[in-house]
């Protein structure tokens, strides 16, 4: 079969270029992808229907990435991970994806845009936040209810607000809160909060903390703006409105997977099955960072996983190759 330039095939009665990976999503697990593919002289294309970044441009400071001893801001890691791709090649183009074409002969990429042939695809598509699913909540959303305190935090200075979550996220981001509001009340359903020791600790040792535990939230109130939350005891079934101006939810994630629907192998939550050699169960396709089915979501996890899928997806397209 006749290629072009830089091994990219091209069926002559077609005149369609094939080229070797199209990686989806531009976070860190898409951007190390790209690194390690473009690194490899694979003929590679990023697509990002936003700016790259993903998740971790909501993250204030990273401080468990390793090389930062300091620390790194999300905006900060992000911006260098980006940059170190395209030093080596890396195209990302700005594409909303809204199918993939997997047949056994071809493989395809469906965007705004045009239907792109690729060898090989790897799913770096993230996740996004969780709603809480009660009454106010999509009404408030950007009129006080936020699912970003770095983005959204800096507006309530002097205010109280909110945070709903006890993992990792929903205690940082109080933290972080802390520097702009004047009381954050952490409500959580349960006795015990999920994040790891380190922040807890922190948590309990900030005053303008309060943690309001075995609680729901039932309804967010306010119309052009939060004016409050209706909150019950599970234990007690006893009600309260809690004023605040600001309800940050952070109650998990769930993965950005419509690709993936019917198509692909999920979990029972939707995060997609890879084996460890984040190969999907369709040969030719891969996933990495947040949208696998996994233990721990992490921009470290992430990278790691996305080293592994780009090789991997460079054995398959060489296999692709040999049996021509
Ligand atoms: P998470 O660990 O899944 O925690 C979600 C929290 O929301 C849990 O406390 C859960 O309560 C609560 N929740 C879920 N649904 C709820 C509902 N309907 N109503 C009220 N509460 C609800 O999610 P995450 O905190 O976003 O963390 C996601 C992943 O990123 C984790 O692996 C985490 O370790 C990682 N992460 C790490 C860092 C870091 O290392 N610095 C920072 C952020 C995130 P229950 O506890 O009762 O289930």
């Amino acid at each position: 079969m006749p290629f072009g330039n830089r091994g990219v095939l091209i069926f002559p009665e077609q005149k369609k270029i094939v080229h070797d990976l199209i990686i989806i999503g531009a976070g860190p697990a898409g951007l190390t992808a790209g690194l390690y593919a473009a690194r490899s002289r694979l003929d590679v294309i990023l697509f990002e229907r936003l700016s790259p970044g993903g998740q971790i441009l909501t993250t204030d400071w990273v401080e468990n990435y390793p090389g930062f001893p300091e620390g790194i801001s999300g905006f900060d890691l992000v911006d260098r991970m980006k940059r170190q791709a395209e030093n080596f090649g890396l195209v990302i183009e700005g594409r909303e994806v809204s199918g993939l074409e997997l047949s056994p002969e071809r493989k395809a990429v469906v965007t705004d845009k045009g239907t792109i042939q690729t060898k090989a695809i790897i799913l770096a598509c993230g996740a996004s936040p969780q709603k809480l699913g009660v009454e106010g909540e999509d009404l408030l959303t950007g009129k006080g209810v936020s699912y970003c305190a770095t983005c959204d935090g800096p507006f309530y200075r002097d205010q109280a607000v909110a945070v709903v979550g006890g993992g990792d996220t929903a205690v940082e981001e109080a933290i972080f809160l802390t520097r702009f509001a004047s009381k954050v009340y952490l409500i959580h359903r349960r006795d015990q909060l999920r994040a790891t020791q380190l922040l807890r600790d922190r948590a309990m040792a900030q005053e303008k903390i309060e943690i309001i535990w075995d609680t729901v939230v039932e309804r967010i109130s306010g119309e052009d703006g939060v004016k409050g939350l209706e909150l019950r005891h599970v234990k007690t079934g006893e009600r309260l409105d809690l004023p605040v101006e600001g309800a940050f939810i952070f109650v998990g994630y769930q993965p950005n997977n419509d690709l993936g629907k019917g198509v692909l192998e999920l979990d029972e939550l939707g995060f997609v099955i890879t084996n460890n050699d984040m190969e999907t169960s369709v040969p030719g396709v891969f996933a990495a960072g947040d949208i696998r089915s996994k233990l721990l979501r992490q921009v470290s996890t992430a990278v790691g996983e996305a080293a592994t899928a780009a090789f991997a997806a460079e054995r398959y397209i060489e296999g692709l190759a040999a049996s021509v």
